[in-house]
């Protein structure tokens, strides 16, 4: 049952690619991508009175006012990365850990930094549980990164943010990606990719609307200037 509910969200996935082409220049994502969306039980990572909504191609409540990404934003934002095989990743807002799971089969070690601390507990034995040994949650503001094991290949944020933090912009490998949900933290924000080239100058381009919960923590007003 279940696997047949995995088989048809990876459909849907598939066809929101297509659809949404004309925004993301992305026809197809990678056949990795897609395997990872295959192997990865998302009924595991929301809360058990959810789980027959497990691969509706939706977010989903996952308790402390916080979410489980819709699958399509998942599979975009890993595609968007564009890892290799060897990539040591950071991810900003841990949540029910599904995108690090996703992440974790694509690239040899994940950092994913959750603020809640029951929730970064809970994660932690979940992803341990369930044999995702490359993740290593750590509990605290992800604004700041994690300095001690950058810089990374690639960063993900998966909380809505109204500038791009500084930090992350900086630890950041030149050849690497940031992908970020940008704008209101309480609307809708813009998807965006920058990517940090040799020479350290970045390049940016705004992909698709999307609505993420937003970044906590009491930083936004230290940022250093709105993304644009
Ligand atoms: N990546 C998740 C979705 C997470 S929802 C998935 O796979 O489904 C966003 C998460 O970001 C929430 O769990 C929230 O608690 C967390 N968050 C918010 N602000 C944060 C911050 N400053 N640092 C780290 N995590 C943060």
């Amino acid at each position: 049952m279940l696997r047949s509910e995995r088989q048809e969200m990876l459909r849907t996935i598939e066809m929101e690619t297509r659809m949404t082409q004309g925004f993301t220049g992305v026809a197809a994502l990678r056949p990795e991508v897609m395997e990872a969306m295959a192997s990865v039980p998302r009924q595991e990572f929301v809360p058990a009175h959810l789980r027959h909504h497990a691969y509706a191609n939706s977010p989903l409540p996952i308790g402390n006012g916080q979410t489980i990404s819709q699958p399509f934003i998942v599979a975009l934002m890993t595609d968007l990365l564009c890892s290799e095989p060897n990539d040591v990743m950071l991810e900003v807002g841990g949540g029910c850990g599904y995108q690090a799971a996703v992440l974790s089969l694509l690239v040899s070690k994940i950092y994913s930094i959750e603020i809640i601390p029951s929730l970064a507990r809970a994660t932690t034995h979940r992803l341990q549980k369930l044999g995702y040994h490359n993740v290593e949650v750590r509990q605290g503001d992800g604004y700041h990164g994690c300095p001690e094991h950058a810089p990374f290949d690639g960063i993900i944020v998966t909380a809505a943010v109204s500038f791009v933090p500084r930090p992350l912009q900086e630890q950041l490998r030149p050849g690497g990606r940031l992908v970020l949900p940008v704008g209101s933290p309480h609307s809708v924000q813009e998807l965006m990719v920058l990517e940090k080239k040799k020479d350290n100058s970045i390049v940016s381009r705004n992909v698709l609307s999307v609505a993420f919960v937003p970044l906590t923590g009491g930083h936004e007003n230290s940022g250093p200037g709105r993304a644009s």
